[in-house]
């Protein structure tokens, strides 16, 4: 299986060099150049398999050419060993065909776990393979950061580099990124938002001199290796409601479009996925995107679901390649255009191949705690306000048609936002036993100004490798 670049001028990569590489060199993201297929009795046999199993049957045909058998399987297990419920990605029921997909299990309390912790495994396999060292940089709002520095920390070949937004994450999130001791870990505050924490990366990525002087490595959700390990809840949950045999919807929490896409690919792959709802906050970009046919920047407003507080959506980019007929030039022209203008328009075909797939709506800040206040005193859940969002929206796809269906995802857990969680619910969500002495640790931080070349400076002098 070969990996092509959504803009068309990178040359394809096989699976291993797309996952060490991340942004591809015409700064498109790199996508498989066909999408394997199950048949529905394929999907039928999936049925109880164990988390880990059905992990290796959905990723085994993107990376085969890369990874035996074995050193997959043997990657799912150790990624996953580490979570804390046995089922990995737990599905409860809400209310009368509304179900919630727990996917707050892993190490860090967010679902950006379960692909990270495999990416890890995966990395120091390949890594060790190419006698390769490679130094890792990140932009976070939050969860993909601690996620990453918990897969990586303590690995020899490995400098991870994590960027944030200086006083925009939560403190359980700023926490889960400055106190992990080891020497290859650096917690990087950056002045300015996320939006400036990914500008920053792309442009080191952009510059090839210093790409080639450090190894540079990306394990944002642009890394095609993370959309590939989150495809595999989209079928666990499915398939337990009674996919083939009956059609289910999701609504998901969105930012930058990673994970909804990945629930797109699950479709590709033969999922009877009826709508992908993307659910997003007051930064509804990609909401007034899918209902009015332009994609057009405001301005980020801080929220209280920060991991969505985007307005460079990057992984749309791959939505888009597929509604565009999969032209790289296209792609190309429209993402200078936003570069450019702070905007474009989509053209009327590719907006019917996008609304044949997905379906939109935005929560306001208010709305968001009486999703968590409603949800508690109706189901006992405590969600997260990210959670919350995808919930309230799902709710009103769900009115729109009460015959499918709907699974909401719950991608971070109601202690990862202590504060917005006891606004709406008066309840302050404790954390989990073996993260309880997080407040007593000590942090390890680096404030760096939104400045290129202080920062690649900065990362040349602290790297190991
Ligand atoms: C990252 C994140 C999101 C957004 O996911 P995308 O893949 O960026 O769309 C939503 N909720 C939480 C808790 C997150 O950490």
């Amino acid at each position: 299986m070969r990996y092509i670049s959504t803009r068309g001028q990178a040359p394809a990569l096989g699976f291993g060099d797309a996952m060490l590489t991340g942004l591809a060199r015409d700064g498109g993201l790199y996508v498989p150049e066909t999408v394997p297929q199950f048949t529905p009795d394929e999907i039928a046999a999936m049925a109880g398999l164990s988390y880990e199993d059905l992990a290796f049957k959905v990723m085994q045909p993107f990376v085969s050419e890369t990874f035996t058998d074995a050193e997959l399987r043997g990657a799912i297990t150790r990624a996953y060993a580490g979570f804390g419920h046995d089922a990995r990605a737990p599905l409860k029921q809400l209310a009368p065909n509304h179900f919630l997909l727990e996917l707050f299990h892993g190490p860090t309390l967010a679902f950006k776990d379960f692909a990270m912790q495999v990416i890890g495994q995966l990395f120091q396999i390949e890594l060790e393979k190419r006698g390769q060292k490679v130094t890792i940089v990140g932009a976070t709002s939050g969860d993909t950061g601690s996620a990453a520095i918990e897969a990586f920390r303590g690995l020899d070949n490995v400098d991870v580099f994590i960027l944030f937004p200086y006083g925009r994450v939560s403190e359980v999130q700023r926490r889960q990124m400055t106190t992990p001791v080891e020497d290859n870990v650096h917690a990087l505050a950056l002045e300015g938002d996320f939006d400036d924490c990914q500008a920053k990366l792309k442009d080191m990525f952009n510059h090839f001199e210093f790409r080639d002087e450090v190894g540079l490595a990306g394990v944002n959700s642009i890394n095609f290796a993370r959309v590939l390990a989150q495809i595999v809840y989209f079928f666990a949950a499915a398939v337990a409601l009674g996919a083939p045999h009956r059609k289910v919807s999701f609504s998901v929490p969105t930012g930058n479009f990673g994970d909804i896409f990945a629930g797109f690919l699950a479709k590709e792959m033969g999922l009877p996925i009826d709508r992908l709802v993307i659910a997003t906050n007051q930064n509804d970009i990609l909401d007034r995107c899918i209902k009015q046919g332009a994609y057009s920047k405001h301005g980020v407003k801080p929220s209280m679901s920060p991991s969505m507080d985007i307005e460079v959506s990057s992984n749309f980019e791959r939505a888009l390649f597929w509604a565009y007929g999969r032209d790289g030039a296209a792609i190309d022209a429209l993402m200078t255009e936003l570069k450019q203008a702070g905007s474009f328009s989509v053209s009327d075909n590719a907006m019917g191949a996008l609304l044949a797939h997905y379906d939109s709506g935005s929560i306001s800040e208010e709305r968001t705690l009486e999703v968590i206040a409603q949800t508690l005193a109706q189901t006992g859940e405590l969600l997260c306000p990210h959670s919350a969002i995808g919930v309230g929206v799902g709710n009103d796809a769900l009115a729109r048609d009460r015959a499918t269906p709907m699974i909401t995802l719950a991608t971070a857990h109601p202690a990862k936002f202590p504060d917005a969680v006891e606004k709406a619910s008066g309840i302050r969500p404790p954390l989990p036993p073996r993260m309880e002495d997080l407040f007593d640790r000590e942090e390890r931080v680096t404030r760096v100004p939104n400045d290129l070349d202080a920062l690649e400076a900065l990362i040349k002098e602290r790297r190991r490798t």
